[in-house]
């Protein structure tokens, strides 16, 4: 594999990640957003099974960059809460 191939891939997959992160869902390709089941009508109608009948659904691999992209973010947000305590421990002069 050529530098060059290798290198439009991962910048796809980034493109592709931060428009799962953007766009995390589409609709349901089963009801077409329509959230009934097939066989609904006006009068009488079920729920679409895919969608949960919400119309929507995950599209592939956003769960997983949610997952990764919380991750990430809680643990900044913990660093910085750590710093915050230890800055707090040592203007009160806590015992180490
Ligand atoms: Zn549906």
């Amino acid at each position: 594999m050529s530098l060059q191939l290798f290198l439009g891939l991962v910048i796809a997959a980034i493109a592709y990640a931060v428009s799962l992160l953007r766009w995390p869902l589409r609709p349901c390709p089963k009801c077409n957003g329509a959230r009934t089941n097939k066989g609904s009508n006006r009068k009488r109608y079920g729920r679409c099974t895919r969608c949960k009948a919400t119309g929507q659904v995950r599209r592939i691999g956003a769960t997983a960059v949610h997952r990764f992209y919380w991750s990430v973010l809680g643990a900044a947000l913990k660093g910085r809460m750590q710093e915050k305590v230890e800055k707090a421990k040592e203007k009160a002069g806590y015992p180490e």
